[in-house]
Parts: C-alpha cells; structure tokens; sequence
C-alpha cells in the first residue's frame, strides 16, 4: 500500500461494477484535481462477510468507505462509535477513521443540508417533507439537528410516517406531525421549505406527486432527493410558481463533498466533481 491511502466503498451484491460507478467517478475526480494520491474503489461484499470486510478494511490501513444498501444499519456493529446524526438515524453510509477508530456517519441528510442551504438557512423554518424512507430520514433527521422549527411528514404509509415523526419527537424534541398522503395534498401556508423525499420521479419523467399546486407560494424553496431526471416534473412546476428549485443532483454531489472532507481534510471544487458525476451518469 506503499501508493498511498486507500478508500474502499463496501456495496451490496446490487451494485453496479466499478467502471460504470458514478460515485467512483466523482470521487475519483477530485482527488484528482486536487493532487490527492488517494483511490475510491467499488467492491461487492456479501452481507454474510460486512464484518470480514470492514477488519479487512481496518486492517489494511483503508481511510474509510460508504457502504449502501443493504450495509447501511448491519454495518453498525462493526464499527467503533456513530456520529450524531447516524446514531440518531440508526443508518451509516460513510466511515471515517478517526484515530483506530473506524466511526460511522451519514452523509446522506449532510449533503441535502449543504445543498439546501444555498438558497435558505433552515433554522427556524417549516418544512413538508413527502416521504418516510431512508432519504427522507436522514433529511429530517439533519433538518432536525439544524434547528428547523416544524416538520410534517407527508407519507403514504402510516406506520412508516409514523415511525419517523416518532423518532423525530422523541430523539429531537422536534415539532413533527404526521399528514397520511390520500389525494393532493395542499402544502399549509407559512411553509417555508417543500422536499420530495420519496422515489417518486426517478427514472420517470412525466410521474407526478399528488400534490395542489396552486398551495405553492412564490418564495418556497422546493427541493427534490430525486436526481434523475436532474429537473423533475415537480421541480419544473414549482419553479413556474415561482418557487426556489433544488435539484437531487445537488444533495449526491454534496454527500460526496462531506465523504471527500471526512476522509481526506480538504475541501474538494464542488464543479469538479458534479460535471464528474453529471457525465458518469449521462445527465
Ligand atoms: P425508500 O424505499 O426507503 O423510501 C421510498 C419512499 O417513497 C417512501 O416514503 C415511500 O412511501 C415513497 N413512495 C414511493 N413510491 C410512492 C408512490 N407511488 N406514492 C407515494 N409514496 C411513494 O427509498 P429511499 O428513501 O432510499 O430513496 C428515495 C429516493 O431518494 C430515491 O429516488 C433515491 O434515488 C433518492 N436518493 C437520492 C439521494 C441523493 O443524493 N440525491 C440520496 C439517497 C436517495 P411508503 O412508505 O408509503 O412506501
């Protein structure tokens, strides 16, 4: 290992091969650019050896990894300590070794949250927030720690929304509701913030999300997790009501930027890598 440090990124056996990887790309990318004599590998690692593999890692001198799906709770054991927005989520995407110690974050949320705070400083602010999955947890989550004075979940799900507003309560003493999504929801006035963070969209232009677009008020800050298409058809239309729109490609490239900066110590070019990614992934 003599060729410098070592980044391993543990995936599930769904993951892509390395050369068609855009994370590997992006990463790569700024390393690159900034001189870095660092690599950012894709290995497929079953669930049966996590554990083989992140002493392995450790072992081998590795800087750390991102580990996605299904790695994201399993791994938790294996590791030394969680961040504070990990250990309230109960998910890790990236590890960081700190010392001897291998500590998982999520740099899921973190990445939305620098995207987001581009465009509005979201302390004190409220939020609707479509979806209870994993993207949408780790936002609320992140939003939570970030001082946002309201959340509402806006969920198909009931047990699933519920859970989440739940967490958010009790973990971060947040003012969380649940709204159970039937029909267009029309987003409350006094909202500040809206975030698609369901699945709706990807891969799918013309889906839309049941929502009354005539509740969007010129001024929100619309964003969506979804970042293919990059402009979704929900961004599209509350961009035409005048909303601020964020795109999901903002939060990859970002959660990219907080994995670089763990890692490594630098801040990487942020256009560096999103042309990078954008180009890895055809956008
Ligand atoms: P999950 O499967 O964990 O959650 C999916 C969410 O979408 C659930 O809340 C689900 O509701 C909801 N949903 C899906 N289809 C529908 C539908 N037809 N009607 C209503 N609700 C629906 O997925 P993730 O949270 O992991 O991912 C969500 C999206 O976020 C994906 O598109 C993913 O690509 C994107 N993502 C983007 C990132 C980025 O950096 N930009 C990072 C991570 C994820 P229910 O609970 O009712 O099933």
């Amino acid at each position: 290992m003599s060729e410098g440090k070592f980044l391993h990124e543990l995936t599930g056996s769904m993951s892509q091969g390395a050369a068609g990887n855009p994370t590997v790309a992006m990463i790569e990318a700024a390393f690159a650019h900034h001189g870095l004599h660092w690599r950012y590998v894709n290995m497929e690692v079953t669930p049966e050896d996590l554990g083989t593999a992140v002493r392995g890692a450790k072992a081998m001198g590795f800087r750390g990894f991102n580990c996605s799906l299904p790695h994201k709770v399993t791994v938790i054991p294996h590791l030394d300590g969680l961040g504070e927005s990990a250990a309230v989520m109960g998910a890790v995407n990236c590890v960081v070794r700190r010392g001897e110690k291998f500590i998982g974050e999520n740099t899921d949320g973190k990445g939305f949250l620098k995207s987001l705070e581009t465009a509005i400083d979201p302390k004190g602010k409220s939020v609707v927030l479509f979806g209870a999955g994993g993207a949408a947890r780790a936002i609320a989550v992140e939003l939570g720690l970030a001082g946002t004075r309201r959340i509402t979940i806006v969920n198909r799900s009931e047990a699933r929304g519920a859970e989440l507003v739940a967490l958010l309560r009790d973990k971060l003493k947040l003012d969380a509701e649940l709204a159970v999504w039937s029909g267009d929801y029309a987003v409350p006035a006094g909202t500040d913030i809206v975030i698609n963070g369901t699945s709706i969209g990807l891969y799918a232009p013309e889906a839309r999300l049941a929502l009354d677009l005539n509740s969007l008020q010129p001024g929100m800050v619309v964003a969506d997790v979804v970042f293919s298409p990059v402009r979704t058809r929900f961004l599209d239309d509350a961009a035409a009501r005048g909303c601020r729109a964020l795109d999901g490609l903002g939060m990859l490239v970002n959660q990219g930027i907080v994995g670089v900066q763990y890692w490594t110590g630098i801040t990487p070019d942020a256009e560096v890598m999103r042309k990078a990614l954008a180009s890895a992934m055809g956008v």
